[in-house]
């Protein structure tokens, strides 16, 4: 089978021929239809994060292997089945969970895999869906999509869309509630859909660009902040009766972006940090209690959490927006484009 590969950081990816895995015992082989391109992605080719005071957080160090297949987001059919897979049939339509853990630590033995000690994701600690075929560990992280969503909206559900739908989830958003939406990309602009969905909270969206935050009224938010043309904090306040946020979910995660968050935040708010921008934040420590807000660190989400976004989706809850396609050996372009932020939507790619 073919695969795009790293093989080196920030060098161009490497279609090669891999031999087809066999699936045993409970493993499914799938091939694959649809593969997101995702940030991440490019994390994983640029070899690491910005950390503090500008440290580079390399992906080796987290226990990444290359060369290594990328892709999480995966859609496509089930090929074939180990002896011991069960539930589905060739040829089948299906979505594959990603975020798979060893299945021993606390975390996992909670169903919270996403959180595993030692995880074993698709696509970042193992071979992914830039290949023709990918092999996933258990017919458990396998499940069936109806008609109602094409492969590569549906392939998109597993990261992007599961990303917001678990941020939103960790703000525990009440109805009235004001929650603020930092960043109407791609993962704000599905927050928002979601959060009008299944919440009822009062949503603002911040964004330093017009366009996107026109999308984001169209998608459900009430109210929206150009945080280059006004004070983000100023804006916040006046929309929310003086009171702050509730809860704020910030999508870019940049110190610029949660300095400001902290200061708009209501006495016992949630701040939720989803994005990978990077960067350090300066607190002050006595204003945590006598505020009593809490930072919380959003990272993908549950398989079941992704069992009911997939109803959620069929009912046309979500709508993914799929902006680009690209073949196997367009690889390097489709992060290059997404790097350089020529996506407006996701870009998939079609093995
Ligand atoms: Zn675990
Ligand atoms: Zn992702």
């Amino acid at each position: 089978m073919k695969s795009a590969r790293i093989v080196k950081a920030n060098e161009p990816l490497e279609v090669q021929e891999l031999e087809t895995p066999k699936p045993r015992g409970s493993q499914v082989l799938i091939k694959v239809e649809s593969s997101g391109v995702c940030h991440s992605d490019i994390h994983l080719w640029e070899g690491g994060y910005e950390g503090l005071e500008g440290q580079f957080l390399k992906t080796t160090d987290r226990g990444v292997n290359y060369p290594l297949t990328p892709g999480h987001e995966i859609a496509g059919i089930v090929d074939s089945l180990g002896e011991e897979a069960e539930g589905f049939t060739k040829n089948e339509k299906v979505l594959v969970y990603p975020w798979i853990g060893e299945g021993r630590c606390p975390a996992c033995r909670i169903g919270q895999e996403n959180l595993c000690d030692k995880p074993r994701s698709l696509g970042i600690y193992r071979d992914g869906g830039y290949a023709e075929y990918v092999l996933v560990p258990s017919y458990r992280y396998i499940l069936k999509m109806g008609d109602e969503l094409d492969t590569d909206a549906s392939a998109t559900l597993s990261c992007s869309a599961l990303t917001a739908y678990g941020a939103v989830k960790n703000a525990n958003l009440k109805p009235n509630d004001n929650v603020v939406i930092v960043g109407a990309g791609g993962l704000g602009l599905m927050a928002i859909q979601l959060a009008k969905a299944v919440t009822g909270s009062k949503i603002i969206a911040m964004d330093l660009n017009d366009e996107k935050l026109e999308a984001a009224k169209k998608n459900g938010a009430d109210n929206t902040i150009n945080s280059k043309k006004e004070d983000p904090v100023k804006a916040v306040m006046e929309l929310t009766d003086k009171m702050g946020a509730d809860a704020v979910v910030d999508f870019v995660n940049a110190s610029k972006t949660v300095e400001s968050d902290i200061q708009f935040l209501r006495r016992r708010a949630k701040l939720v940090l989803v994005g990978l921008f990077g960067g350090e934040l300066k607190l002050s420590l006595v204003s945590m209690p006598t505020r009593a807000y809490r930072l919380i660190g959003s990272y993908t989400g549950t398989l079941s959490e992704l069992v009911e976004l997939v109803s959620l989706a069929r009912r046309g809850v979500i709508k993914p927006l799929v902006s680009n396609r690209f073949k196997l050996n367009q690889a390097t372009e489709a992060l290059t484009m997404l790097k350089e932020g020529k996506i407006l939507g996701r870009g998939v790619i079609n093995p």
